[in-house]
C-alpha cells in the first residue's frame, strides 16, 4: 500500500517537475528566442525521421503528385476497366442491331428491285465486309497486344517501368488500366476492352477500316429508303393520320433507326480510322505522337531537326502495320481474315529485311542529331 503511495507522489512529482520545466522553457530568461531554436530543432528532428523513414533515391515532386492522385486513377482505371465489358456489350448490340435491320428490310428490297449483277454485288460486298469487322473485332479483343518479357536479359532496354520494376524495350509504355507495360503500345481501347499495341495493332486498324466501310455502305444503300421513311413518320402526324399497320410503323422506324446510326458512326470512326492512317504514314503511334512533337520543339530550340526512327518510308509502314512481305499478301493478308503474327517481335525495331525505300517517299530530312523516343 505505501509502495503504491509513493510510486503517486512520485508521479506527481514528475509531473509538476516537467511542467515546471516547460514554463521556464516558455517563459524563462532565455526568453522566446531559445523556444523558436528548440521548435526548428523539434521539427528538423521530425522531417529526417520521416524522410529516413520513407527515404527513395527516386522521389521527386512528380512522384508525391503521383502518389496524392493515386486514388482518383485507381477509380478511374477500375471504371474505365468495367466499362470496358459494358462498351464491348454495346458494340456487339448495336452491330447485331443494324445487321438484324439490313437482313430483314434492306436485303429483301435489294433483292426484289435490283438487277441480278446489282444484286450479286451487294450480296458479296455486304457478306465479305461483314466477315471482316466481326473476324477483326474478336481478333482485336482477344488478341494480346505483347508484353515484355521478365526472364530475359538480352533485350535492348531504353527506360526502366516504376512501376512493373522491368526494363521497357523501345516503344513500350506502361498501361494503367491494364497494370502491365504493352510492347508498342498505341492506347487502351474501351471499346475493345483491351490495349491497342504490337500483336493486335493491325486488328484493330482494320476494324476501324472495315466498320467505316460499312456503315458508309448500309448509309448509301438504305438512303432512298430512309427519305421514305422519314416523310412517312412526318405525314403520320397529319390529321387524319395515314393507315399505316403496326408493321409498318416499325419498318420505317428501323430505317431511320439504321440510317442515323451507320452514317453517324462512319462520320465518327471514319475521322478516326484518317487519324490512324496518318500517324501510320508518319511511322507513330499515339503515344509517340505526343513525345515526338515534344521532341521536335525542343530539338528545335537547339537548332536541330528532329527525326522519327521508326519511320521506313510511307508505304513501308503501312506493310509493316499490315504484315505485308509480298505482293500477294496484300489480297491474302489485307483483304481476306488472316491471323499472321506481325513482322518482329515488338522487341527490335531495326529496319525489317526485304522492305525498300518506295520511289515516291520522301527523303528522310537532313538532321544533325537523331533522338529515340522511348
Ligand atoms: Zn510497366
Ligand atoms: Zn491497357
Amino acid at each position: 500500500m505505501g509502495g503504491v503511495t509513493r510510486s503517486w507522489r512520485w508521479l506527481v512529482a514528475r509531473v509538476m517537475r516537467v511542467l515546471l520545466r516547460w514554463t521556464r522553457l516558455c517563459c524563462g530568461v532565455r526568453g522566446r528566442g531559445h523556444v523558436a531554436h528548440r521548435l526548428r530543432l523539434l521539427w528538423r528532428y521530425w522531417r529526417l525521421l520521416l524522410k529516413s523513414l520513407y527515404y527513395n533515391s527516386l522521389c521527386n515532386s512528380d512522384t508525391v503528385l503521383d502518389a496524392v492522385f493515386e486514388p482518383i486513377y485507381w477509380l478511374v482505371d477500375n471504371l474505365t476497366r468495367w466499362f470496358g465489358v459494358v462498351f464491348v456489350c454495346l458494340v456487339v448490340a448495336l452491330t447485331s442491331s443494324v445487321v438484324l435491320i439490313v437482313y430483314a428490310c434492306v436485303l429483301p428490297l435489294i433483292l426484289e428491285t435490283y438487277a441480278p449483277h446489282w444484286v450479286l454485288w451487294h450480296l458479296c460486298y455486304g457478306h465479305w465486309n461483314l466477315l471482316m469487322v466481326t473476324f477483326h473485332y474478336y481478333k482485336a479483343t482477344s488478341t494480346s497486344p505483347g508484353h515484355p518479357p521478365q526472364e530475359r536479359r538480352d533485350v535492348p532496354t531504353v527506360t526502366m517501368c516504376k512501376k512493373c520494376i522491368i526494363p521497357k524495350p523501345a516503344r513500350t509504355h506502361h498501361c494503367s488500366i491494364c497494370n502491365r507495360c504493352i510492347l508498342k503500345m498505341d492506347h487502351h481501347c474501351p471499346w475493345l476492352n483491351n490495349c491497342v499495341g504490337h500483336f493486335n495493332h493491325r486488328h484493330f486498324f482494320c476494324f476501324c477500316l472495315y466498320m467505316t466501310m460499312g456503315c458508309v455502305y448500309c448509309s448509301i444503300s438504305s438512303l432512298d429508303m430512309f427519305i421514305d421513311a422519314y416523310n412517312a413518320v412526318e405525314s403520320s402526324y397529319q390529321t387524319p393520320a395515314p393507315p399505316y399497320t403496326f408493321s409498318e410503323r416499325l419498318h420505317h422506324k428501323s430505317i431511320i433507326y439504321l440510317w442515323v446510326l451507320t452514317s453517324s458512326v462512319a462520320l465518327a470512326l471514319g475521322g478516326l480510322t484518317l487519324w490512324h492512317s496518318v500517324m501510320t504514314l508518319r511511322g507513330e503511334t499515339s503515344v509517340e505522337r505526343h513525345i515526338n512533337r515534344k521532341e521536335a520543339k525542343r530539338l528545335q530550340q537547339l537548332g536541330k531537326v528532329f527525326r522519327n526512327p521508326y519511320y521506313f518510308g510511307r508505304v513501308n509502314n503501312f506493310k509493316i502495320l499490315f504484315g505485308v512481305e509480298k505482293r500477294s499478301h496484300w489480297v491474302t493478308r489485307v483483304l481476306l481474315p488472316s491471323s499472321h503474327p506481325p513482322l518482329g517481335d515488338g522487341l527490335i525495331w531495326d529496319a525489317p529485311r526485304g522492305l525498300t525505300p518506295w520511289p515516291s517517299d520522301p527523303p528522310p530530312p537532313s538532321w544533325t542529331h537523331t533522338s529515340v523516343a522511348p
